[in-house]
């Protein structure tokens, strides 16, 4: 193949010009502005269907900072444990540092490859004081939400929902990004909208976006001049952006679809092989960010020669994140499972995720899906 068949890149349709070329006609290039506030209005819409819980979006500069302020919500401080995902991306994990909190990394289930309702209750048994949870949908697979609720619930604990790759995906009919205290979504360049770069933090705790919204903005205080009582930060989306984003958001169902499609395309065409497609719930529909696959037990081929098979052939493909517990960077962490052995060791040492990019054609996809077929003749 001429053309390189990538992982998952941005796709846009016309609309996000048309949002952006208004900011620049009406000169309105600074952050905020009325992209900003019609992104987030047209947010609370789509995340708040068939729900009556008031959830409120705030527009931000990165996922990341979604999370930074989650956690400071929170009120994670210096030496606090967090329980958190393991099998996820850093950025999921990295504001507790920012705020000197100490993650334990809880092991994922097979479901879903996402937090195990057991570890966590494990973890709790051994830190009784832990009050808050990080929890990420990997690869836009909800996770297993009653369970984990539930668990929060029994230890008062506060949960931060990391849906940064899990925009458009629900749980019993449920948005992700709904489901904790407070909640952060991505519009990094890979996600399955993208604003270039973005995020945002949702909430429906009282009080809780207007405190975010000063935090974001440099913790000024109501004063004529620059009045602090706080630490803030420059955190908020700008104007210009937030258009590219509106424009998106036209086309989130429309993109999960197309993601849908390609799982079940690869499901097809891999019947005959000793593969497994990332798993899901059936009372949960994931937006099918990623389609990964694992080479099942037993089976004596390696995900990395794939991956440099599939390189050879200008097909993009990459390893399963990481798990945390095995970054050199969180070696101090303590980290929890409940199986024989770490799930989330196997799920990495077997697994690897494949082009999901939706300008993918079927040609392409086949491509791709013949060439996985000869590596394991
Ligand atoms: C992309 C991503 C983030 C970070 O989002 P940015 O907008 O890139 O800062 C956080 N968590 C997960 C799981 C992600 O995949």
């Amino acid at each position: 193949m001429e053309k390189r068949i990538m992982l998952s890149t941005p796709t846009m349709h016309g609309e996000e010009m048309e949002y952006v070329k208004e900011a620049f006609d009406k000169n309105w290039i600074a952050p905020l502005g009325f992209n900003c506030d019609n992104f987030e209005m047209e947010m609370d819409q789509y995340l708040n269907k068939g729900i009556d819980d008031g959830f409120k979006t705030l527009a931000l500069c990165s996922g990341t900072a979604a999370l930074h302020l989650a956690t400071k919500l929170s009120g994670v401080k210096e030496g606090d444990i967090v329980l958190c995902s393991d099998m996820t991306f850093a950025a999921t994990v990295n504001p507790v540092s920012y705020e000197g909190g100490k993650q334990v990394y809880i092991d994922s289930e097979r479901d879903t490859w996402n937090m195990d309702p057991r570890a966590l209750e494990k973890a709790f048994e051994k830190y009784p004081e832990a009050k808050v949870v990080v929890l990420a949908h990997l690869y836009g697979t909800p996770s297993k939400m009653d369970e984990i609720l539930e668990i929060c619930k029994k230890h008062n604990a506060i949960l931060i929902e990391d849906a940064a790759e899990a925009l458009s995906a629900k749980y019993q009919g449920r948005e992700c990004g709904t489901f904790g205290q407070y909640n952060a979504i991505s519009f990094n360049g890979n996600k399955i909208i993208t604003t270039s770069g973005g995020g945002m933090l949702i909430t429906n705790i009282g009080g809780a976006r207007e405190q975010a919204f000063k935090l974001a903005t440099q913790a000024r205080e109501k004063a004529p001049w620059y009045q602090h009582e706080h630490i803030g930060y420059n955190y908020r989306m700008s104007n210009v952006v937030a258009g590219i984003g509106r424009g998106q958001l036209l086309h989130l169902d429309e993109h999960r679809a197309l993601k849908e499609k390609i799982y079940n395309r690869y499901k097809e065409g891999f019947k005959e092989l000793p593969v497994t497609l990332n798993p899901y719930l059936e009372n949960s529909v994931p937006n099918f960010w990623l389609t990964c696959i694992t080479i099942n037990e037993g089976i004596n081929k390696n995900p990395m020669d794939l991956m440099n098979k599939l390189n050879e052939l200008n097909i993009e493909t990459r390893p399963i994140w990481k798990p945390m517990h095995m970054q050199p960077v969180f070696k101090d962490c303590d980290f929890i499972y409940v199986e024989d052995k770490p799930v989330n060791e196997d799920i990495f040492a077997r697994g690897l995720c494949l082009p999901s990019d939706i300008k993918m054609t079927e040609d392409e996809q086949d491509y791709v899906i013949n060439a996985i077929k000869e590596f394991f003749i």
